[in-house]
């Protein structure tokens, strides 16, 4: 082989931080607090407190490789963190504010965090699991919400005993930088370990102008919280491109957002479909009331946007919703659903379509789809298969012993998403395959029917389950939420399906219900929808 001559150069994040204090010092980072008022300074204030943070943390003792647990909001004290700790050497590890503290004491454990960094206003929180997390030393506490009680470290008062420079090492591009843990959507949550590598590489294929396309000129608000999958790379690919970055704090109802989107002038905005829902019934209510002309995008994923909001986006507000699919496992965007050939010139119904499909790979992530018996299936976009992915973003395993199971023979991580893929490469997730509703053998898809009764006007949010059946096996049973003020009958709403779905699609019963139960990072949680009605059929059955 004759190898090329190129610099052994390492793919890490001290790179970001260094760039960003040379070309880009005066971008700002504004970030709300508890009480609604803003902070804001620039990307060399925030340079120097990272390196004010490394310094205390190593004279706290943290070494590289150590895990540094942090425990939350979306704003600048976190993004310091954020960069601070993999800068160092050691490994990031963000905790999910949402979960129970059994939960956190049993990640925390997992993870072996040494330190947690953690708001004042979340701190009764951590006293909850602090001893069952086993190997904290040192608890740092920012105050967010007021002052940090006796006996517990300051993290302000750390940083102003410390020098503002510190000699980042150079670190090796697989060292690991960041430790996500999964939801739990499907089970425990699974730990995965990024490498700066897989970070670096995540960035520049984000960035691209076919996939988010950040440049310095824009403002991106991560709506999507930091302990989620890194808040899908934003506060990344903002520090790369030198782009402003705007972060909510705990204000997360649609008013705040909205204010904030519009006085900051944001360009970029990422979140799940529950907070854009919120968004546009907010829009609806009172247009014109916000101007957000410099919004370039509307970034969602974590669960399948319904064609109706992107649409109602689109045609109400002129807005547009870029929708995107990925994984923990994978940093995570795995796809994202731009047009590309002939569907720019396509009809309008098309279009939405493609925009409502969970789009087509970023570069590097590589997708095929395979049947029950391991047979690899075609691009026709009627297939269903469990997508299974590759590349140098995926996880090759995870951190411990888990979910060995995920992982092929020949290299592919198994996602354990059913999808369609068509011709062109877009992807059509229809369910999760714990999701999936088998009526006699035969495959219903819970999102296809969901994203149909959420485009009816009189419902706010339909969730699709298996319930048990007698005779079938499973049947889908709907769960829905109307709109404030609005109604309909089981009727209607299965009139409104029956246009476009086989009868033997049609769910079996339809209930009303004042709210969908949620998982820690707003997914409907279809768990506990199976224990709470899963058996309602029967019980039916019986009855009759
Ligand atoms: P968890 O697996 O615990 O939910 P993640 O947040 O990593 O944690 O979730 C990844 C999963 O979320 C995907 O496997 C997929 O099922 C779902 N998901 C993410 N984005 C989308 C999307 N745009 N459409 C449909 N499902 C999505």
């Amino acid at each position: 082989m004759l190898t090329g001559r190129m610099m052994d150069f390492p793919l890490t994040l001290t790179h970001f931080l260094e760039r960003a204090r040379s070309y880009y010092a005066a971008q700002e980072i504004v970030s709300r607090k508890p009480d609604k008022s803003l902070h804001r300074y620039t990307y060399a204030d925030f340079h120097k407190r990272v390196c004010q943070l490394a310094n205390a943390l190593t004279r706290l003792g943290v070494k590289p490789g150590d895990r540094v647990a942090s425990l939350s909001w979306n704003h600048h004290q976190h993004l310091e963190v954020y960069f601070g700790v993999p800068a160092m050497g050691a490994v990031m590890h963000t905790l999910n504010l949402r979960l129970h503290p059994n939960d956190l004491g049993y990640i925390a454990r997992h993870a072996e965090d040494t330190v947690i960094v953690v708001d004042r206003s979340l701190l009764p929180l951590v006293e909850k699991f602090e001893k069952a997390a086993g190997s904290l030393k040192h608890v740092i506490v920012i105050p967010d919400d007021g002052p940090v009680p006796e006996g517990r470290l300051d993290y302000e008062q750390l940083l102003a005993a410390e020098s503002p420079t510190f000699e980042f090492p150079r670190l090796d591009e697989n060292s690991a930088a960041m430790l996500c843990y999964t939801s739990g959507t499907t089970g425990n949550p699974k730990g995965v370990l990024f490498s700066h590598r897989s970070i670096v590489l995540h960035t520049l294929v984000c960035c691209l102008p076919e996939v988010l396309g950040l440049k310095e000129s824009d403002t991106v608000l991560a709506v999507v919280p930091m302990f989620h999958a890194a808040a899908w790379g934003l506060p990344f690919d903002a520090l790369l491109t030198g782009a402003k970055q705007v972060l909510p704090g705990p204000h997360l109802d649609p008013q705040s957002l909205l204010e904030l989107m519009q006085n900051e002038k944001v360009t970029v905005a990422g979140g799940v479909p529950t907070i854009w829902l919120g968004i546009l019934a907010q829009l609806d209510r009172e247009p014109g009331k916000w101007d957000l002309g410099r919004m370039r995008h509307m970034v969602i994923g974590g669960s399948a946007a319904p064609p109706a909001l992107i649409d109602g986006f689109r045609k109400r507000h002129g807005q547009n919703v870029l929708h995107a699919w990925g994984m923990t496992e994978m940093n995570p965007v795995g796809t994202l659903a731009r047009l590309k050939g002939d569907l720019h010139t396509a009809s309008p119904e098309t279009q939405l379509d493609a925009y409502a499909s969970q789009g087509y790979s970023v570069p590097f992530v590589e997708t095929r789809h395979v049947s029950d018996t391991g047979e690899i299936l075609p691009w026709d976009g009627k297939a269903m298969g469990e997508l299974e992915v590759r590349g140098p973003m995926v996880a090759a395993s995870y951190y411990g012993d888990e979910g060995k199971d995920r992982f092929t023979k020949d290299g592919w991580f198994k996602t354990g998403d059913v999808v369609t893929i068509d011709p062109a490469g877009y992807l059509h997730i229809t369910d999760r395959s714990k999701d999936v509703i088998k009526s006699g053998g035969e495959w219903i898809s819970s999102v296809a029917l969901e994203n149909a009764l959420m485009a009816h006007p009189s419902v706010l949010e339909a969730a699709v389950f298996a319930g048990r059946h007698p005779k079938w096996d499973e049947r889908p049973l709907a769960a829905v939420v109307f709109k404030p003020g609005q109604e309909a009958t089981k009727a209607e709403l299965t009139a409104h399906l029956e246009k476009q779905f086989a009868k033997w699609w049609l769910p079996d019963d339809i209930l009303f219900v004042t709210q969908i139960p949620r998982t820690s990072t707003g997914k409907f949680l279809k768990m506990k929808l199976r224990e709470d009605y899963g058996d309602h059929l029967m019980k039916a059955s019986v009855a009759s």
